[in-house]
């Protein structure tokens, strides 16, 4: 359904550390929260994106409330 290109972990980690340098674009985002929501190993690190995803308004729990 959803037309993005899947990313890998290593992906995921250089997202991070570029959108630490550079906005990233609206397609990268998506594809980041993406892979973390399907990403067990990602999601365990997602920790250490929180600050940087509510740096980019996109925090994952956004959809998380019980
Ligand atoms: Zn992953």
């Amino acid at each position: 359904m959803s037309h993005q290109v899947p990313i890998t972990c290593k992906d995921t980690t250089w997202l991070v550390s570029d959108a630490r340098e550079r906005e990233l674009t609206s397609e990268e985002k998506a594809a980041l929260t993406a892979h973390i929501e399907h990403c067990e190993l990602c999601q365990g690190a997602s920790k250490q994106f929180e600050v940087l995803f509510r740096q980019l308004g996109m925090f994952l729990g956004k959809s998380g409330s019980p």
